[in-house]
């Protein structure tokens, strides 16, 4: 493992070696009892992992984006008023998603890049139509400004509108608490904080959501996402009874059980306060050599990733010197500002030593870059952090 660099992306992550292993299993059958079992714990486990006891839980063949697609296609019907709290660049995509299946989508924005629109202006443009929806990214990846889930879900629950987080970039990373905070539908895509490699769509439907969803007038404009073909296919293998709609990814759900249950093994409050605990060490880091962040303030930042502007004469160049440095990183993702910053991830199984490597591959590569900075200043911020 000596050429090992660390993958510090928003996704996909590092991924521990018990998940890599069940990677490898022999594929079952999809029908075979070890595969039910598995696929049935994966499912009750989905609910403790999203805080959402009361929830119907999907495991998909698919990336997020097709968990963005499914819940779209199954709860809106065309011509219902979707209202989108536009962060960036995922919220522009689930927003073309709603209008493909027909919705009437008005977008609340805020007017500088790394803010986000009040509760108050929120709540001041539901009042001025009947949304049927709310949209928000919970983690907007390309900005790394961190939404207000527990407000938003307030003012949904408070108005009686469906509330439909992403939070591709959030789940088992970021608190967030579905049932106790109003969240209708929360997704999320396999190869970020849940920790195992891309390709499975996660989504957990409240009660309501399954509702509005059996309400419909109109046929969901979906073949694959359909609930009507996957719902009966999760009711059965939670109860332990296999069941045929597509042929499910067996070895990502071998991989996904084992991860989920490390996750829980861990403890979803153990787990947020690592995750703030990790951002915090790299942030200070970063202001501490002189980078300043997209996100306005600290408490509208993620803890997931982090969203730094390259300083004064540095661009994008600097990457592959720090990934040579050990830690792969990712550009710019936002169009206005793409080429302004670049993007750490700091989720899943991140520890101190990530960290710290991390930060010291960033000082190497800004050094070489003709940055001036006091080298080692970074690695003294994160220690402090860490060492509280
Ligand atoms: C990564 C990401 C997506 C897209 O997920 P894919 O698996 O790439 O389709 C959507 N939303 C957010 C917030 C993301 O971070």
């Amino acid at each position: 493992m000596k050429n090992r660099k660390l993958l510090m992306i928003p996704g996909p992550i590092e991924f521990t070696p018990e998940v890599m292993r069940a990677m490898g299993m022999p594929t079952a059958s999809h029908v075979a009892p070890n595969f039910v079992d598995c696929m049935g714990q994966a499912l009750e486990r989905m609910r403790e992992v999203f805080l959402c006891p009361g929830g119907q839980p999907f495991i998909v063949a698919g990336s997020g984006t097709m968990a963005m697609d499914m819940a779209a296609c199954n709860v809106i019907e065309p011509g219902d008023n979707v209202l989108v709290v536009n962060t960036g660049y995922f919220s522009d995509r689930f927003g073309a998603i709603m209008e493909r299946y027909g919705a009437r989508v008005t977008y609340v924005k805020a007017t500088t890049i790394g803010d986000m629109p009040s509760l108050d202006e929120v709540e001041a443009e539901i009042g001025k139509a009947d949304y049927k929806g709310l949209v928000v990214t919970h983690v907007d990846t390309s900005t790394a400004v961190r939404a207000d889930i527990k407000g938003l879900g307030g003012l949904c629950r408070k108005h009686g509108i469906l509330s439909i987080v992403d939070g591709v970039c959030s789940v088992a990373g970021e608190e967030l608490r579905q049932e106790e905070w109003g969240v209708d539908i929360a997704l999320t895509a396999c190869q970020k904080a849940i920790g195992v490699p891309p390709g499975l769509a996660l989504l957990v439907a409240s009660p309501k959501a399954i509702e509005t969803f059996k309400n419909r007038s109109t046929p969901v404009g979906n073949y694959y996402s359909d609930w009507a073909n996957w719902l009966p296919v999760m009711e059965s293998y939670e109860a332990r009874k296999a069941a045929y709609f597509g042929t499910p990814a067996v070895n990502l759900v071998w991989a996904l059980n084992v991860s989920l249950g490390q996750i829980l093994a861990e403890g979803m409050d153990n787990r947020f306060a690592r995750h703030r605990l990790m951002s915090d060490a790299f942030k200070a880091a970063m202001n501490a050599i002189g980078l300043k962040q997209i996100p306005v303030s600290a408490d509208k930042a993620a803890n997931t990733l982090t969203a730094p502007y390259f300083p004064e004469g540095v661009n994008g160049s600097v990457l592959p010197l720090i990934a040579k440095a050990g830690a792969i990183l990712a550009g710019g993702l936002h169009a206005e500002i793409k080429e302004k910053y670049f993007r750490v991830g700091h989720m899943g199984v991140v520890n101190a030593s990530d960290i710290l490597a991390t930060v010291g591959a960033i000082e190497s590569g800004f050094a070489k870059a003709g940055y001036k900075f006091e080298h080692g200043a970074g690695l003294a911020a994160a220690q402090i952090v860490l060492l509280k």
